[in-house]
């Protein structure tokens, strides 16, 4: 049996998800995690929120709760989205756990000890009315590029022009409006990233058989322009992983926390360490070398944006930590979803967003549109017309169909139960051989994490039963020869469980009814498909299953496309 460590990226706890995050991390992560468990292997889900950062604790003013309560709220709703998603996580933990806390000053103290941290005197905008320095989202005033009045100390959302805090006119502080402010120095912590650059360099070059948007990504950060820079991990917030505590070896760092991008993804760590607590399983066995991790296959799944941090700065904590980390085997990273001819927007409501889309259709039908267009090689784009042919087409015309079609047939002719009688011949041997090779040919997609192409394959194992139960057509040669008539349908029956078995990956809430219909609800995996087809032997009762999907009409397709063209409330 093995073993596999899956990670999704972790969700940002500010505000609910869409579609084209979805399908980004969690979701591939998940039928890859649904796939490893249906083959008998071991297997450790891992997702979380990320809930540090200057973005909760602005979200959570906003809401006008405290940021603690605020993010306790968002990772339930979040929690339960995921659930509505059947995203099959062991834990979906908190970034600002007590776990994490503790684990990210560890990792701290490590790279310190390894001479890895250098402390950096900056200048920066200090408030004192409210008594602290402000990160750049905290300071407001006029652009000097085009006089909007409310740029931030980051960037200008009026013309997008990056700027300095130092750069605005009229700067004051967003939690007090305080115009008192003064450049002050202060100290951050570095991660000498610089000093870790070719040991990651020959790391990701051992890493031949990895997507090339992943290893691309990496080389372009190790080497364009001066090459592997240093990195700032600490900010100054209260909400976060303090990163003045008990045995620091730095002092003078109070009232600043670890920098989000450096406690995250110790969190994939730290989560683990949460399932402990709430299991009593042992979380080292899949995180440690030293205790029985060395034959974890480790696997992350993340959109572009985050190849980063999880191909160099992760890497740079868990290799320059000297601690035996299990080290990530295979990074699979994701194009970006666009939606209907522009881009998802969060901030303008545009596109269709996880709660929402539960609301429309039951996951299943996201599920197959969204893996089945999953942006591999390129930019892939949501559109409804696209999203409506494909359900109406692959889930109710194709699967939908022939699970219809044979259980009622059955049902009128011979009653619920697998019919006797008649014996297969040749359109049955093509049959099975034809699956064999679509059953294999979609293991190694699989396996692969080819994900468009392995839903390729599952829906030409679909077809294929159609086609087969179209061409043998029983309903006419039951006419003629009743027994050779139960013979095929007995053949069409044994495919359900099958078709649910390989299908539950991509649709786990269909798999499920077609394996209760047929009452046989702990079917394997299809090894030999000749004895796959046998399992349910004449006489076995099974029940005629409600529609399995529905269509889309018209109509809907056009109020949906009307409703989520931009600003949502
Ligand atoms: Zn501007």
């Amino acid at each position: 049996m093995a073993r596999h460590l899956i990670t999704s990226a972790i969700p940002y706890i500010n505000g609910i998800k869409h579609l084209g995050n979805l399908v980004g991390s969690q979701l591939p992560a998940d039928l890859f995690a649904r796939y490893q468990r249906a083959r008998g292997n071991e297997v450790m889900f891992i997702c979380a929120t990320d809930e540090h950062g200057t973005p909760a604790e602005l979200a959570a003013a906003k809401a006008g709760k405290p940021v603690a309560e605020y993010c306790a709220e968002m990772h339930e709703v979040q929690a339960k989205i995921a659930e509505g998603f059947r995203l099959s996580f062991d834990h979906f933990g908190r970034s600002s756990s007590p776990q994490n806390h503790r684990l990210t000053q560890h990792f701290a103290v490590k790279l310190a000890e390894a001479g890895l941290i250098r402390e950096v005197s900056e200048t920066q905008m200090y408030s004192k009315a409210d008594g602290r320095f402000l990160p750049d989202r905290y300071i407001e005033g006029t652009c000097p590029n085009c006089g909007f009045e409310s740029a931030r100390g980051d960037q200008c959302d009026n013309c997008t022009k990056q700027l300095d805090p130092v750069d605005l006119i009229n700067p004051h502080s967003t939690i007090s409006g305080s115009t008192d402010l003064e450049m002050r120095e202060t100290k951050h912590l570095f991660l000498r990233q610089s000093a870790m650059k070719d040991r990651l360099d020959a790391w990701i070059d051992s890493k031949s058989d990895w997507p090339v948007l992943t290893t691309s990504i990496a080389k372009k950060w190790l080497h364009d322009g001066d090459g592997l820079q240093d990195r700032g991990i600490t900010r100054d917030l209260s909400w976060g992983v303090p990163a003045q505590f008990e045995g620091a070896p730095w002092s003078g760092m109070e009232g600043k926390v670890f920098y989000v991008w450096f406690d995250a993804p110790i969190e994939y760590i730290a989560a683990t360490e949460e399932w402990t607590e709430k299991t009593g399983g042992d979380w080292e066995r899949w995180w440690r070398t030293d205790k029985g991790a060395d034959d974890v296959t480790y696997t992350q799944f993340m959109g572009k944006d985050n190849v980063p941090f999880h191909t160099l700065s992760f890497p740079a904590t868990i290799l320059g930590s000297g601690e035996p980390w299990k080290l990530v085997d295979y990074i699979k990273s994701f194009n970006y979803l666009n939606y209907d001819g522009g881009q998802f927007s969060t901030s303008r409501g545009r596109g269709v967003f996880m709660d929402q889309a539960l609301e429309l259709l039951p996951a299943d039908y996201w599920r197959w549109w969204l893996l089945s267009h999953a942006p591999e090689s390129a930019d892939a784009e949501f559109t409804w017309e696209n999203f409506q042919v494909s359900a109406n087409k692959d889930l109710a015309d194709v699967l939908g169909n022939f699970v219809s079609r044979i259980t009622k047939f059955t049902r009128s002719k011979f009653g619920e139960a697998i019919p006797e009688g008649g014996s297969w011949g040749e359109q049955e041997a093509a049959l099975i051989e034809d699956l064999t090779t679509r059953i294999r040919a979609y293991e190694t997609h699989m396996e692969e994490k080819d994900i468009r192409k392995a839903a390729m394959e599952l829906r030409g194992i679909w077809v294929a039963g159609n086609e087969y139960l179209q061409a043998s057509a029983p309903w006419s040669v039951f006419k003629t020869d009743p027994d050779q008539a139960a013979a095929i349908a007995r053949l069409a029956l044994n495919l359900i469980p099958i078709y649910a078995v390989l299908s539950a990956p991509f649709i786990p809430d269909a798999a499920k009814i077609m394996l209760e219909a047929m009452g046989d609800e702990d079917r394997g995996w299809p090894g030999d498909v000749k004895t796959a087809l046998e399992a349910l032997p004449a006489g076995h009762a099974f029940s005629t299953p409600e529609v399995l999907f529905r269509k889309i009409t018209d109509e809907e397709r056009e109020e949906w496309q009307e409703r989520f063209a931009g600003t949502r409330d």
